[in-house]
This record gives structure tokens, sequence and C-alpha cells, in this order.
């Protein structure tokens, strides 16, 4: 993975037009078919080269929505990011 979107997402539409890498689908197109957005962990980039943190995570209004994931599939992650906060999925933004 990468970044994560968990169930608390509100399917507001914020995040996915600030993606750079178009790594986000809307509940329509969820993989899992769960009733939120999703992120493609072999697509982000955890904005890595466009933005100075996530775009997504800026972008949304529910506090805790987006957090940090293992690296998995993604092409390139934020160095400075721990595997700590990884593991326990911290929040991006506070
Ligand atoms: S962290 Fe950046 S690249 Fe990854 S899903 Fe969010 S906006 Fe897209
Ligand atoms: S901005 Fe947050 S709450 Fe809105 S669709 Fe994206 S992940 Fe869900």
């Amino acid at each position: 993975m990468s970044v994560i979107i968990n169930d608390t997402c509100i399917n507001c539409g914020a995040c996915i037009d600030e993606c750079p890498v178009e790594a986000i689908v809307d509940e329509d197109d969820n993989p899992e078919d769960e009733d939120i957005y999703f992120v493609y962990e072999d697509k982000c980039v955890e904005c890595v080269g466009h933005h100075d943190e996530p775009a997504c995570a800026t972008a949304c209004p529910t506090e805790g929505c987006i957090t940090w994931d293992t690296i998995g599939q993604s092409p390139s992650h934020r160095e400075d990011i721990t595997e700590d906060q990884r593991n326990n999925k911290e929040n991006i933004i506070d």
C-alpha cells in the first residue's frame, strides 16, 4: 500500500481530482466492493515530486480518513515516514 482510505470516508469526492497520478477511484469503482473511495497502491506515489504532503489527505475533510500505510507496490514513497507510522496507520494530517 501507500496511503489508504478507511471506512470513515464519506464519499465527498474532494480527494479524487487532487491526485496527480489518478490513483484514486470512487465507490462505484472500488475493486473491493466497499462503499468508499479507494487508493490503488501500485499507482500512488505519495505525492513525491508533486506536493509537500499527500494532496488527497490535505483535501479530505474527514479527520483520520486517509492514513499512511505500508509501502507495498507504491512506485515511490516518503523516506521520512517511519515503519511505525505506516504500521500504525497514523494520520497524515494532524
Ligand atoms: S498520496 Fe498523492 S499520489 Fe497518493 S493517492 Fe493521495 S494524492 Fe494520489
Ligand atoms: S476526501 Fe476523504 S471523505 Fe472525501 S471521498 Fe476522499 S477520502 Fe472520502
